[in-house]
């Protein structure tokens, strides 16, 4: 890696980019130590320093080294909302004016920060006000580890963040070195700390991407299968025509097989008439039968003009049951903070320009 000499932009190297793999090559390239890379990330993620001034372990020559080559930028909180149940969003913007929003959901057990990987989502399923806005950009490392560092300066002391699910906007897998070398610095102990089965990442099913996941990090996963059957799934969740539900499944099994996690979760969106009927539940079960599963109901959460309506309560119910008396252990989720339009599939993140939907983006990356 060429950090320091011949970056083709002879730009400052942002050092929130960086994970501590990519920080060690970084000082090796200055021809520091490896234990400065520690350091660093100590700084920058734990004790939140945005200047080299505060590091007082560095020598001031090595900090006015550091100063030419490099920074620390951090995404600006562009406004902040509070819902009354103590949910918080901000929007955050790096440099290009395109925004992206996160969430703060403090439970009885745990805070959790519901995370975005890009600005806007190619993927277009047509219940997701995000997919519904069109495609952007790819998050920068440090615009998505940035959601977390400012999001744990706030809640510093009271409410400590010990969850993140990558469930914001855009679909990870299709920024896939960027999220997992953010997902690597919430679990590195220099950094946030976080435990493998803290960290989800959340997929619609970008299959090879799944197996190369496998590759490099055991996070938790959960998969966005919302329909029993293809032909279904294909309407709602368009990647599923590139990659259909069996593929999907085995995918899942290899990752699971290969890191000993506890269950896959499966997240099902509840819209009424559409996918919530008892056959469907039941055809739901078999499906899953030989993967160890854990199913999360989404009530659909509406946005302008789509013409889905979510479940109603005791469809949801009846759903819920089904799963259950077949052995699957079933939550319905609460919808949070819906007075700021926090809730799942909701962040729309303002994106400069519409216009630039860009599918086919989607179709060379996938
Ligand atoms: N792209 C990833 C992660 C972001 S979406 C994925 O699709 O999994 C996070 C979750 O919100 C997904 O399960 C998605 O299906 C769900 N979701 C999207 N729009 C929704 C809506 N309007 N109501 C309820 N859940 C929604
Ligand atoms: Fe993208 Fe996930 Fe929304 Fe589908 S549900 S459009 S994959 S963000």
């Amino acid at each position: 890696m060429e950090f320091v000499q011949n970056r083709p932009d002879k730009g400052q190297i942002n050092l929130l980019d960086l994970d501590r793999s990519s920080m060690e090559a970084f000082f090796a390239e200055m021809g520091e130590k490896r234990f400065r890379a520690g350091q660093m990330v100590k700084w920058i993620h734990q004790q939140g320093a945005a200047h080299f001034d505060e590091m007082t372990n560095l020598s001031k020559e090595l900090r006015a080294r550091l100063q030419q080559c490099s920074g620390i930028r951090v995404p600006k909180i562009v406004y902040e909302q509070k819902s009354k149940d103590g949910t918080r969003k901000w929007l955050l913007e790096m440099n290009c004016g395109n925004r992206v929003e996160t969430v703060y959901i403090p439970e009885r057990e745990r805070a959790t920060l519901c995370i975005s990987s890009q600005v806007g989502c190619a993927l277009e399923c047509s219940f997701c006000s995000t997919g519904q806005q069109g495609f952007n950009r790819n998050l920068s490392v440090a615009e998505i580890i940035g959601q977390l560092r400012i999001a744990s300066a706030v809640f510093d002391t009271q409410r400590p963040i010990s969850n993140v699910v990558m469930m914001g906007m855009g679909e990870p897998l299709l920024n896939f070195n960027n999220v997992v070398s953010a997902m690597s610095l919430m679990m590195d102990d220099f950094a946030y700390g976080l435990s493998k089965r803290r960290v989800t990442l959340s997929t619609s099913g970008v299959v090879p991407a799944l197996y190369r996941l496998r590759e490099v990090t055991d996070v938790a996963l959960a998969v966005s299968l919302h329909a029993s059957n293809d032909e279904l799934r294909d309407k709602l969740v368009p990647i599923n025509k590139k990659y259909p539900i069996k593929e999907l499944l085995k995918a899942c099994k290899h990752y699971f097989a290969e890191t000993n996690q506890r269950k896959i979760t499966f997240e099902y969106v509840m819209l009424d008439g559409i996918n919530d009927s008892p056959a469907q539940a039941n055809a739901l079960c078999k499906l899953l039968s030989d993967i160890p599963s854990k199913i999360n109901l989404i009530p659909f959460n509406p946005f302008p003009n789509t013409d889905y309506r979510c479940s109603k309560l005791p469809v949801i119910e009846r759903f819920q049951k089904i799963l259950m008396n077949a052995g699957y252990v079933t939550t319905v989720r609460k919808t949070r903070g819906d007075d700021i339009d926090a809730a799942c599939g909701q962040l729309v993140g303002k994106v400069a320009d519409r216009s630039r939907r860009s599918p086919g983006v989607a179709a060379a990356e996938v």
